[in-house]
This record gives structure tokens, C-alpha cells and sequence, in this order.
């Protein structure tokens, strides 16, 4: 703002006193009698200040005009005239000719503070304006008053604070990057969803983005405030692994569960750690949480029945699956909200059906299964097999069972009821079952396949107890079928079909 420079003549009536006299007493009250008083000011919006400046411009256009009538005709530094002091904190600390000017320049100043730190402030002064008596040697020019009052003003920043819940978590420079803060967090909170199929991001909590006065320390920058709020502190605890390490044991020696050190380290793979590598050891608790809302397409699995046929020559423990059921599968179209992955409502917007479940079918007995003991009385443990090699002598060798060969996958029946005393791999048995009836005898059945019993079970005569299969040294689908008499192998030809006890 340039310095009004008006040609000083002297004359000797002050012209513009009469004028200012003819004014009716209100309007030289609003011309001179104004007193500014700057409180703490108002955010005034840009164009709030503009209107302002506008009529502040009209008023020292008006004044102006005033003023230089008066000079025109009252340059003068022998006799102190009319003149406004501008008093702060109860001092004078100039005289103008015209009150106004005060609030133009502390506007200009005001400006040009917030160009220079690229910041809105408030400038805390409180001014006053009173009527006094000068010449003209003793007022200051604008351009006094602005070198003046650069001195004098205090001034703060007005930067803007983001409050979760009503707790103040930081302050940054502007209300656009405080609501980017935000929306960094919640993009966090969701990277990791198609982005097509989000529908909405919200917080759990409350959020609000508030003008507050600042010093310049208190600001953060608003990545560090973002990571802030993801992780809800500020804390720094790194671990390095070590050789020997595993996720499980720093996690122990930490007294952390290992739940909390895979959160504390969502980019990193618990099975694949490293010598080397560095371990976050600050369990997050972000101080916002996010519900992402989604639409998805998903193929659901639709439950089938199982349809049962009773007979009366199985027992009603037994089952045979005639046909599998199979599952239908469903494509359907949901809104799914999810908070920190995990989902906690879901609405089905549609349902198409891909294909109907197929109902299993099962044939089940009727009769009450015999006692589960011994009876002293050896089945066929192999229906409808045949006899591929005998007991006894065989290559310079002695078998010590009978090989009873039937189709891999046939079912293997309890000679007699008793008890389970091994079910497992025994070399070249393979999958073997051993059974013990009492009365010191002893059933084996070996080269399974399958195995539905465990030791220490009790089984009733008739039993499936597993299904014929090659393993261990075999050389093919067949049952190894050998009864024992106190530890002694004994030809079960002899057996089978016999009262042994
Ligand atoms: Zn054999």
C-alpha cells in the first residue's frame, strides 16, 4: 500500500471541520468515533474478508476525501489538530489522521503474514483507537503504521486439530489435510479389498476436524499422523532375528501371543523370517477402526440330505454309502460388512442357483450288533474271497497265515468279537489289525488298505474292520489272515467255521 501523498497548502479556515460539523452526529460517530477493538477475530472466509476490505476501501475513500480537503487546507506543524491514538496494551504507540487506516493496514499485515507462512493466523492484539491532537510532523504515514505494527502484533497459527471420540489424537496445517488424514487411514483399512467391490468406508468412531490456535511445534505432518492413527501410538520397539528364531519364540520371550506379533507385523510371513530381518514389536491399536462395506459375488455350498434304506441283515451300526451325496453350489450376490476383516453383518442382495444338492443315499441294518466278546467261534473273515496261498510250508519258507485274495477295497470282517490290540504299519505286514478273543487266542489281518478300528476297541464277531489292500510286501489285493493260540501260529483252514473253545 503506497503512502498517501498529498500536497500540503496552508490556509487558515478549516474548511472540512465545517463540513464534518453539517453531518448529522451519527454519521461522524461511524466516521470518527469508530473504535476498533480487535479481540480475538473471527475466521472471516476469504470472502468475508474481501467484503470487508471492500468497505474498509469505501470508508478510506470517503475518509480520503475528508482528509484531503483537510490537508488541502491545514498542512501544519505549528498547531496540533484533531488526530486518533492508537493504544495497545494501554500505550500509545502512534497517531494517525485517519482511524481507519488502522484496520487497512492490520488487514494488508494480516495477509501478508499468512502469505509468509502459507498458514491462516489470528492476531492476538487488542487495539483501541481514541481521539487526541497532533501535527502534522506527528502522524504516521500507512507505511509507518505497517513497519509499526510488525513489530507490535502477536500473532498465532490456525491450524486444525483431528478428534477421535472428543480426544484430540493431532493437529495438522489445514481442514484439507486434516480430512486427507482421515481418508489415508480408511484407504488403509481397506487396500486390501477390490476397490470395485467397496461400497462404502466408514469409522467406528467419531470424527472431528476443528480449527484450533497453534505454535508451530505442535504440528504434526500428516504421514506421521496417519501412522499414528493406524497404530495408536507413537512408540518404536524393533527386534532383529536372530539364528534360531521363530516367530513363536520371540513372541514368547517378549511376552507377547503370537496373535499379537502377527499384527504387529502385518507384511511380514511367520513361516518365512530370516536372520537379519526386523521385527515390530508394538502391538497396533489403531485409534480409528473402519468398517468396510462391499458388494460380492460369492459361490455358496447348499447342504445335501442323506437318505437312508434299512435292511435287516446288516447290524444298525453298519453302513454302506450306495450313492454320495454331493453339495449344491449357489451364486450369490451380498453386501458384506467387514471391521479389521472380520465380517459382522451381511445382507443378500440375490441368489442364483447354480446347481441342487444331491441327496446321499445309505443302506443301514436293523439288527442290535452282537456283544462285543469273543463267542469261541471263528467266521470267514473274507466272504466270497478264495484261497490264493496256503498256511505252512511254502519256498523254503513258512507262510503263517492263509492269503485270501478279494477285490482291493472289500470288506474285512472281526472273525470273532474281542479287542483290539494293535491297528497300525508293521513292516512287511503293512497296515495290520490284531484281535484278541480271550481264551489265549489271537486274529491277524494284514496288507490293508484301510483301517476302521484303533487299539484298545472293542469289536463284536462280524465287524468290518477294515478293507483289503497290497501294502507291505504283497503282491496283490488280499487278505494275510492268521490265528494264533497262545502266540503259536496255527493253520486258520483248521479254524474258520469251528468251534475253537
Ligand atoms: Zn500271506
Amino acid at each position: 500500500m503506497k503512502n498517501l501523498k498529498l500536497p500540503f497548502k496552508k490556509t487558515n479556515i478549516p474548511e472540512s471541520v465545517k463540513i464534518f460539523k453539517q453531518l448529522p452526529e451519527k454519521k461522524l460517530r461511524q466516521v470518527f468515533n469508530h473504535k476498533i477493538k480487535f479481540n480475538h477475530k473471527i475466521q472471516f472466509t476469504k470472502r468475508v474478508k474481501g467484503s470487508i476490505a471492500l468497505a474498509c476501501a469505501t470508508i478510506l475513500v470517503l475518509s480520503g476525501s475528508y482528509a484531503s480537503d483537510y490537508l488541502k487546507t491545514h498542512e501544519n506543524n505549528i498547531f496540533s489538530t484533531d488526530s486518533y491514538s492508537v493504544i495497545e496494551d494501554g500505550k500509545e504507540i502512534c497517531k494517525l489522521r485517519d482511524p481507519e487506516m488502522l484496520d487497512t493496514v492490520l488487514l494488508k499485515l494480516e495477509n501478508d503474514l499468512e502469505k509468509s507462512h502459507s498458514h491462516d493466523i489470528a492476531i492476538e492484539n487488542k487495539f483501541e483507537v481514541i481521539e487526541s491532537k497532533a501535527k502534522d510532523n506527528e502522524v504516521v504515514t500507512d507505511e509507518q503504521l505497517y513497519d509499526i505494527l510488525e513489530n507490535t502484533v502477536n500473532y498465532s497459527i490456525l491450524a486444525y486439530s483431528i478428534n477421535i471420540n472428543s480426544e484430540q489424537i493431532g493437529i495438522v496445517n489445514s481442514e484439507y489435510e486434516a480430512t486427507n488424514v482421515i481418508e489415508e487411514v480408511k484407504n488403509y483399512f481397506s487396500k486390501d479389498y477390490d476397490e470395485g467391490s467397496i461400497v462404502e468406508v466408514n469409522t467406528i468412531e467419531d470424527v472431528e476436524i476443528k480449527q484450533v490456535k497453534a505454535s508451530n511445534t505442535e504440528i504434526k505432518k500428516a504421514d506421521e499422523l496417519v501412522n499414528y492413527i493406524i497404530k495408536g501410538t507413537d512408540e518404536e520397539q524393533k527386534y532383529i532375528v536372530e539364528e534360531g528364531d521363530t516367530y513363536w519364540t520371540i513372541a514368547e520371550y517378549f511376552n507377547m501371543t503370537l496373535d499379537e506379533l502377527i499384527s504387529a507385523n502385518p507384511n511380514s510371513d511367520p513361516d518365512w523370517i530370516q536372520i537379519g530381518d526386523e521385527l515390530n514389536l508394538v502391538v497396533p491399536k489403531p485409534f480409528l477402526n473402519v468398517q468396510v462395506k462391499r458388494k460380492v459375488t460369492q459361490e455358496e455350498k447348499t447342504e445335501y440330505e442323506t437318505e437312508y434304506t434299512y435292511v435287516s441283515y446288516m447290524y444298525n451300526d453298519e453302513e454302506v454309502v450306495d450313492r454320495k451325496g454331493e453339495y449344491g453350489i449357489s451364486k450369490i450376490e451380498a453386501l458384506v460388512t467387514e471391521q479389521n476383516g472380520i465380517q459382522v453383518a451381511k445382507e443378500v442382495l440375490s441368489e442364483e442357483v447354480v446347481s441342487e444338492p444331491v441327496s446321499e443315499i445309505v443302506t443301514t441294518g436293523t439288527q442290535d450288533p452282537p456283544p462285543k466278546k469273543g463267542t469261541g467261534y471263528f467266521i470267514n473273515p473274507l466272504p466270497g474271497s478264495y484261497i490264493s496261498s496256503r498256511f505252512g510250508s511254502r519256498s523254503g519258507g513258512f507262510h503263517l497265515g492263509q492269503d485270501m485274495a478279494k477285490a482291493a477295497g472289500s470288506a474285512i470282517k472281526a472273525a470273532d468279537g474281542g479287542t483290539v490290540t494293535f491297528a497300525g504299519w508293521s513292516g512287511s505286514y503293512g497296515y495290520m489289525i490284531d484281535i484278541d478273543h480271550g481264551g489265549g487266542f489271537t486274529t491277524r489281518y494284514a496288507h490293508c488298505s484301510e483301517m476302521y478300528v484303533s487299539v484298545g476297541e472293542k469289536v463284536y464277531q462280524g465287524k468290518v474292520i477294515a478293507a483289503v489292500g497290497t501294502t507291505g510286501v504283497s503282491s496283490g489285493p488280499h487278505l494275510h489272515f492268521e490265528v494264533r493260540k497262545y502266540g503259536s501260529v496255527v493253520n486258520p483252514a483248521s479254524y474258520i467255521g469251528v468251534q475253537y473253545r
